[in-house]
């Protein structure tokens, strides 16, 4: 199922890249895998997925531990500063920076281990409580700005996660918004390359609007259960 799901999501990422004049190259598939475990994992593997996204740093930690570098790991999910090590050790990407201080932990704990690590800054374009992310530009650029000159790490864009709706229009505009921040940005002289944007209900919308980078979970893996 796994298989097919995947071939199936790539064959309409391609005809949506199509549409809009994008190359399929350019838009990274990332297979979110949270909550799912290896059996999935190598199942996508199996199937040529390269690239997967963990929300919590003890599951990718555990995850790590048997995969290795086997795959490629971002990691996605809200980070807290006593789990930074763990992220930093097994994550090749990290999409979720939403504070000064956690760019300054990651910074640190990178140092630590000699490696220089590749960031993006979330940012809050939904304007719901429930989800983290930065959302004032000053401060989005004072992140920007430490991030690009701290020696370990290496900022290469911004993420975001659409509101919660059916409103295709609300979740346009807040891809469009981070895509325009992106542009604002590299007008002021970074050179921002990545825009991770796009889940399972809207990453057709995300394409349309240039996302480099989608996070997808449930359109491959099947709906998540969760223990409580
Ligand atoms: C779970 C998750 C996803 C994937 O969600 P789906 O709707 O299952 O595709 C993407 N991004 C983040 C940050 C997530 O936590």
């Amino acid at each position: 199922m796994i298989a097919e799901n995947l071939q199936f999501l790539n064959n309409r990422i391609t005809q949506i890249c199509e549409r809009n004049n994008r190359k399929p190259e350019n838009v990274k598939l990332i297979a979110v895998s949270k909550n799912f475990g290896i059996d999935a994992i190598n199942q996508a593997i199996k199937a040529g997925q390269f690239n997967f996204g963990e929300n919590r740093a003890q599951e990718l930690v555990s995850k790590f531990e048997i995969l290795g570098n086997k795959v490629i790991w971002h990691f996605i999910g809200n980070l807290q500063k006593n789990k930074v090590k763990y992220a930093v050790k097994t994550a090749e990407y990290i999409h979720s920076v939403d504070s000064f201080s956690l760019a300054e932990e990651i910074q640190k704990s990178s140092a630590k281990i000699e490696k220089v690590q590749k960031v993006l800054i979330e940012i809050k374009t939904s304007g719901e409580e429930t989800k983290s992310g930065v959302t004032n530009k000053t401060e989005v650029e004072r992140i920007a700005e430490y991030c690009w000159n701290a020696p370990n790490l290496d900022l290469l864009g911004l993420m975001t996660i659409a509101p919660f709706t059916n409103d295709k229009n609300l979740i346009r505009k807040s891809f469009s918004y981070l895509r325009n921040l992106k542009e604002e940005l590299n007008d002021k002289g970074y050179s921002l390359k990545e825009l991770s944007m796009g889940m399972t209900n809207d990453y057709e919308i995300a394409i349309e609007e240039g996302a480099t980078m989608l996070r997808i979970g449930s359109a491959i893996f099947g709906e998540r259960i969760y223990n409580q």
